[in-house]
């Protein structure tokens, strides 16, 4: 039995009036990257969801791609929300209706810090439920206020709603449909008890928490440093020299009488950069990417798979903080081409210059680098991931 068809409604459609400032705060900033994005690929990761779907306001749809362009590359499906919550994911709902899922989780991109097991608490709730949202109990002391203090409130059963909320597909479109034109709506699981269903209550989370007021920022940014690890990892790399042959060394055309053979375009240095990359993300190395094999990297520019590298540890919300290499040989002199190569790989990781490091050595005429049989490389790459919300 294949799992149901599970889809997810990420609502990003406000303006962030509350928030102040004039980015709606979907797109500001949090840990290096934008809420929406934290959002959507917390959802976007989980098995169970087949795909996200962005709900936006109908002026943001361009900004909105930009802002997911880093975690799904022009995969992502944007519509245009309404004018209110309410019609936004009655937007969000009918958009599905071509094929329609079983089961629908609906997030505000508010609540970036989502994990999977809050996922797992809902979508195992619609065996049982048309509804499920996650709450947590309210601990604080309630109190009425009405220019002067008033009575305490009892808080048993009271409880503070977090999103997502999962429905079952059929039982959120029918109860929108039913919904009182002109009534206001903030929440959906009190339509679909409105409509007749019960709805259940799993735990939600603290860290789960939406982000409404300037100090939530500042929160959130605290939360997400938390939440990232640093690691390092190295590569290594090596080409013989031979005549006939183009000299690319880390990204840069080198005049010299011989070059490195192979079957790229044999760039040692971004080949070790590349394998320290990867090691960062514990992807494999340069020849699962791209198979020698393979005729179609037969003598492709080196360039390409250090890309290839940054943009899976970028659609990991990672971020490469400092690479370091040492190219190992007696000739060429990399000293006259030090600054030429920094630059190239400057630019191709989009890093500042100061975060990238290019040395040399020889080895005294000894081995096969000493008697200018080949290049060597080391390098040593360094990134900041994200933990994700289940790991912190
Ligand atoms: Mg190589």
């Amino acid at each position: 039995m294949s799992p149901p068809h599970t889809v997810a409604l990420l609502m990003a459609a406000g303006t962030g009036a509350r928030i102040g400032g004039a980015v709606p705060k979907q797109f500001l900033s949090v840990g290096g990257e934008p809420i929406v994005a934290r959002a959507f690929r917390a959802l976007a990761t989980h098995p169970a969801v087949d795909e996200v779907v962005v709900v936006t306001a109908v002026d943001q749809v361009e900004a909105m791609r930009q802002a997911l362009d880093m975690v799904a590359p022009g995969r992502v499906r944007i519509i245009a929300g309404g004018l209110t919550r309410r019609s936004s994911v009655e937007n969000g709902l009918h958009a599905l209706a071509g094929n329609p899922p079983t089961r629908v989780l609906i997030h505000d991109a508010a609540r970036p810090f989502l994990s999977a097991v809050v996922i797992d608490r809902l979508l195992a709730m619609l065996d049982r439920y048309e509804g499920a949202i996650p709450a947590l109990p309210v601990a604080d002391t309630l109190v009425r206020w009405d220019g002067q203090l008033g009575d305490t409130v009892d808080r048993n059963g009271l409880y503070r709603v977090q999103t997502p909320q999962a429905f079952v597909y059929d039982a959120i479109v029918a109860a929108h449909r039913l919904w009182p034109a002109g009534r206001d709506a903030t929440d959906d699981a009190q339509m679909v008890r409105d409509s007749g269903h019960e709805v259940a209550i799993v735990a939600g989370d603290t860290m789960l928490e939406k982000i409404t007021h300037p100090e939530d920022l500042a929160a959130a940014e605290a939360r997400s440093e938390r939440m990232t690890e640093t690691r390092s990892a190295i590569g290594f790399d090596v080409h013989r020299l031979e005549g006939g042959e183009e000299l690319w060394l880390g990204g840069v055309l080198i005049p010299h009488d011989r070059g490195l053979s192979g079957h790229s375009d044999a760039d040692v240095a971004l080949h070790a950069l590349t394998d320290a990359l990867l090691g960062t993300i514990a992807a494999g190395d340069i020849g699962t990417h791209f198979p020698p094999s393979d005729p179609q990297w037969k003598g492709a520019a080196s360039d390409r798979f250090l890309r290839h590298a940054a943009e899976l540890i970028e659609a990991q919300g990672g971020r490469i903080t400092f690479v370091d290499l040492t190219l190992i040989c007696e000739e060429p002199k990399i000293g006259p081409h030090r600054a030429a190569i920094r630059a190239r790989i400057a630019q191709l990781l989009g890093l500042d210059e100061n975060r990238v490091s290019i040395k040399a050595t020889t080895t005294e005429r000894l081995g096969f680098t000493g008697r200018g049989e080949g290049i060597a490389a080391q390098a040593c790459a360094t990134v900041r991931l994200p933990l994700s919300a289940d790991a912190a």
